[in-house]
């Protein structure tokens, strides 16, 4: 019988014994490594030899934070870095080159759009949007240049989901390799490797962390995509093989760019990582009752929740992911922005703040606050509306939240 993901993750051997026997992994917060001779720091430079030299390339806290992923999830490699956008902006930069696109909804994290469109725009990386819910207009985008076909699990504030295993099917027939943003369901929770992901990323800063102590990003390279016809990485691929995207990652991209992961975030989300699946099923299953109760009262036009039945991505939801859809929801008030307006200032409990999988229960109006910058047409377009309140669950009772969001609509 296999063991459960707590008895693994929290029995990960360090690389090499504590001097101390710490229990749990220290902080090795110092920058640089000592080596007993010259041909043993060649070899570590090298990466021949698995030591370590400096911290900007690898340090132990960070290395045991990946190794307790990589084993739960018998990845090919695991590396961690300093927020979840920064794993984004890695794994692009290592797969895509000049002349090469990016295929992706508009149903995207504003920073990721503006990280293709903006950041690598002009670099020569062109953002090609299509519905990632319609696998056919999807390979009408896709052609040999397709560095990346770029999705996130349940999209928010819009909560649509995608068919992970047509998309990277659609991906395989052009070299193109399906790159899956996980950050609102952990990787507890489902196998991204079997519904075809060829890479993972998620932001660490969610539900990884715990409490919201800190930031962090996280890549996970399963090791099962084909890089010989791949745009960038084909001719990597002669030498590295399945390695190819993790060796550009590894070898230059994270240490030139300075993408890494601090040791003392590593610890902290190393301890995350023990009570990551406990917490998520808790505030799985507080979304879902809020979600109910709040389809009863008459204030609410609507309720978006994928753990609903009836909800419209519910059945491939529950196929892909498993029965906890994860601690985010919205409900839109008749009334705009001004209801909404009046409902989040009188809320007492849940708190008007912006982040999600927090201990506590966060609530933001997204169409005048992340999608602030823009224009109504385009908010339309991204179906953000104005009628929306998004709330992030904590691991508050679903009573209490309700009672909260009952006097906040009763005085406003
Ligand atoms: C928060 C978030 C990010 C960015 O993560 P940071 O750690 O804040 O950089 C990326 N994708 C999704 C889906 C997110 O929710």
């Amino acid at each position: 019988m296999s063991q459960s993901y707590e008895t693994v993750v929290t029995h990960v051997e360090y690389e090499s014994p504590d001097a101390h026997g710490a229990l749990t992994m220290p902080i090795y917060q110092n920058v640089a490594f000592e080596f007993n001779d010259a041909e043993r720091m060649h070899l570590a430079f090298a990466g021949k030899s698995g030591g370590h030299a400096y911290s900007r390339i690898t340090n132990p806290t960070v290395s045991n934070f990946e190794r307790r992923i990589k084993t739960v999830k018998k990845a090919m490699s695991v590396t961690a870095v300093n927020t979840g956008m920064s794993a984004i902006a890695g794994t692009l930069l290592s797969l895509c080159k000049a002349g090469g696109n990016v295929v992706t909804s508009k149903h995207l994290f504003g920073n990721t759009i503006s990280l293709i469109r903006d950041t690598l725009g002009p670099f020569g990386v062109e953002l090609r949007l299509a519905n990632l819910t319609k696998p056919d207009e999807v390979e009408a985008s896709v052609d040999s240049k397709t560095c990346a076909i770029f999705l996130e699990i349940i999209t928010n504030p819009q909560l649509e989901v995608a068919d992970l295993k047509a998309l990277s099917e659609v991906g395989k027939r052009h070299g193109a390799p399906l790159v899956a943003d996980t950050t609102v369901i952990p990787f507890t929770e489902f196998d991204a490797k079997g519904l075809g992901v060829a890479i993972e990323i998620f932001s660490s800063t969610k539900y990884i962390s715990g409490g919201g102590t800190s930031l962090g990003g996280v890549i996970i390279d399963y090791g099962q995509f084909g890089w010989k016809g791949h745009y960038r990485l084909a001719e990597k691929a002669s030498s590295a093989g399945a390695f190819a995207f993790t060796a550009t990652l590894r070898g230059h991209v994270a240490r030139n760019v300075g993408l890494v992961m601090t040791p003392q975030v590593a610890y902290m989300h190393s301890l995350g990582l023990e009570t990551l699946r406990i917490r998520f099923r808790h505030q799985s299953a507080t979304a879902k009752r809020l979600a109910e109760l709040l389809r009863g009262e008459d204030f609410v036009r609507r309720v978006n929740y994928t753990g609903l039945e009836d909800n419209a991505y519910h059945t491939l939801a529950t196929r892909q992911f498993g029965e906890a859809q994860g601690a985010v929801l919205t409900f839109d008030l008749a009334g705009g922005r001004e209801a909404c307006f009046g409902l989040l200032n009188r809320l007492k409990l849940i708190k008007r703040a912006t982040n999600l999988f927090e201990n506590k229960t966060l609530a933001i109006h997204p169409a005048s606050t992340i999608f602030g910058t823009f224009t109504p047409e385009e908010l339309a377009e991204m179906d953000v509306s104005e009628e929306t309140i998004r709330i992030s669950v904590g691991l508050e009772d679903a009573a209490d939240l309700i009672e909260d969001i009952r006097q906040a609509a009763k005085e406003a």
